[in-house]
């Protein structure tokens, strides 16, 4: 298992401004997450390495922004508005909604059949036991029950045809038949909230709807995208023709996408509304699983690239009975989440489907022609598909370490300097000498042109440092006497660098501090550190 607790993670986001709950003060919209100062530049450093890596830095990718709302046909197409749903059922009294096929195992363990089952069991006579629960405990857990509201003509019923009711585990269902019925008489299955009647089973569609113009009747159905990747496949004659891209090439997209998931949790794993980071990889059909294996490979190393360690990130097969009818081979990157092992990006190898699809629904040809074979050919596409909020939480997750540190505790976020969302903290050791004060802000204001830098000056130096190393800023410079001089000593127009994750500290000119990040934000820490003049080793309880 993961060593690292959620709420643990939770708490910190909240309190360093890296995740709020939505509307929190309205009590929360569940499932829905903001990120906060923190937050937002710890994301889009995600997203942007995202693209470096996988648009800017490659010859065979361009990227796309499509809208969130699509012509409705597209999801016909993709078949999302016929086969996209989970069965559901509703309290026709409370309204709360269950998984239909969770039912039963829902009634089971609610409060007031636990409350009943202890009843029966107490109790040699069913009848006797059924009346007396009916007037005490049912009528605080299960207000909407039939043998609670109605327990007279209920418990008539039972006299004439249950006499000698046993209760046993086996016949679950014939005691629920017996004691939810509607008033004409008809058993139903009760709610595992409120005892009140439940609605038929539907199949839920996991779709947004929404509606395009003033007049709802007359307004345009559509749904808010539950997945990006339909934009791409849209668009792939655009940017064919647009761009004179060979195949193999790619599209990249980055946005949110949205599903009105029964059950969602586990913080920002699973929510109804999240951000998208895919690509639709187009390869001429029979080179496509020489690209899919290139693809998995390196998805899971970009990972690591960037700070996940290796014990915690594996990749997963999907075995057959699993695959989309259409697709080849899936593979999905895991995490150890603090909840287990769990889906951090998929890898799906998705044939010549959707072109095919979106071809016959809307008659428009989606072709490639090879100028050097003289074929038309309908691409097979290779589809890497991650959630932005799921890296960011899994590279969180990785990045935090407790620590003793001279007996004390440090709480550090180890992030590759490239994720960290503040990059330099800019610290005066006297915040009442004016000439430091000085000097700091004029530093942090030349540094601010390069790296997200921040001033702070609200505390001991120690706490400083600490507060840092909670939200994982990879170095602090430090002002102190010294660099500013005094009556006795001139200036020497030095800083202190300290290194988060070593806290070891070197004493830098100014005039080189520029040139000296450049290095350490490309990882170079050591080289400096054996270059330059040390400050000895300032711990957290500095
Ligand atoms: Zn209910």
């Amino acid at each position: 298992m993961s060593t690292v607790d959620l709420d643990k993670i939770v708490s910190l986001c909240k309190r360093r401004g890296f995740i709020f709950q939505s509307s929190e003060i309205y009590g929360g919209l569940g499932s829905a997450w903001d990120y906060g100062p923190l937050g937002v530049e710890y994301k889009n450093n995600v997203k942007r390495l995202w693209w470096r890596d996988n648009v800017h830095l490659r010859d065979d990718m361009v990227g796309l922004d499509a809208a969130i709302s699509m012509h409705p046909k597209v999801w016909e197409a993709s078949g999302h508005v016929a086969s996209f749903s989970d069965p559901f059922t509703g309290c026709l009294s409370c309204g709360r909604y269950y998984r239909a096929d969770h039912l039963n195992e829902a009634i089971w363990n609610s409060k007031w059949f636990e409350s009943l089952k202890r009843r029966l069991a107490n109790e040699k006579d069913a009848v006797a036991a059924l009346e007396k629960w009916a007037a005490g405990d049912g009528k605080k857990l299960a207000p909407n029950l039939a043998l609670v509201q109605r327990p007279d003509v209920v418990l008539a019923l039972w006299k004439t045809h249950r006499a000698n009711y046993r209760f046993v585990q086996s016949e679950f269902g014939e005691l629920l038949d017996g004691i939810a019925r509607t008033p004409d008489g008809t058993p139903h299955n009760p709610c595992p909230n409120c005892g009140g009647q439940m609605s038929e089973p539907r199949p839920a569609s996991l779709m947004l709807e929404t509606f395009l113009g003033p007049v709802r009747e007359t307004a345009t159905k559509t749904y808010l995208r539950p997945e990006t990747a339909q934009g791409i496949f849209v668009n792939f004659d655009n940017v064919l023709q647009s761009s004179r891209k060979k195949l193999p090439f790619g599209i990249a997209q980055i946005g949110k996408a949205f599903r009105n998931e029964i059950t969602p949790g586990n913080f920002t794993f699973r929510t109804r509304e999240f951000e998208q980071m895919e690509i639709e990889f187009f390869v001429v059909p029979g080179t496509d699983e020489e690209w899919h294996q290139k693809w998995v490979d390196a998805r899971f190393a970009w990972y690591q690239n960037y700070g996940i360690r290796k014990e915690n990130i594996r990749l997963r097969e999907h075995e057959q009975d699993e695959l989309a009818f259409y697709a080849k081979r899936c593979v999905d990157v895991e995490y150890l989440f603090p909840m287990g092992w769990s889906e951090l990006e998929g890898i799906a190898n998705r044939t010549d489907y959707d072109l095919k699809q979106h071809s016959r629904f809307s008659g428009r040809t989606l072709e490639y022609f090879d100028e050097e074979t003289k074929q038309k050919v309908v691409p097979y596409v290779i589809e890497p598909s991650a959630g932005a909020d799921r890296s960011a939480l899994a590279f969180l997750v990785d990045a935090y370490r407790e620590e003793q540190v001279r007996g004390e505790k440090r709480v550090v976020l180890r992030f590759h300097p490239e994720l960290a969302p503040t990059k330099i903290a800019v610290l005066p050791l006297l915040k009442k000498n004016s000439k430091i004060v000085e000097a700091a802000t004029r530093i942090c204001h030349g540094l601010r042109k390069h790296w997200v830098t921040v001033y702070d000056d609200t505390a001991s130096i120690g706490r400083l440092y600490r507060r840092q190393d909670e939200v994982g800023t990879p170095f602090c410079v430090t002002v102190d006497v010294q660099t500013v001089g005094d009556e006795n000593k001139p200036p020497d127009d030095e800083v202190t660098i300290r290194d988060r994750d070593s806290m070891e500290q070197i004493r830098v000119p100014i005039d080189r501090l520029e040139a000296v990040m450049m290095d350490l934000m490309a990882g170079r820490w050591a080289k400096a550190y054996s270059e330059s003049p040390k400050q000895p080793v300032a711990g957290a309880s500095a």
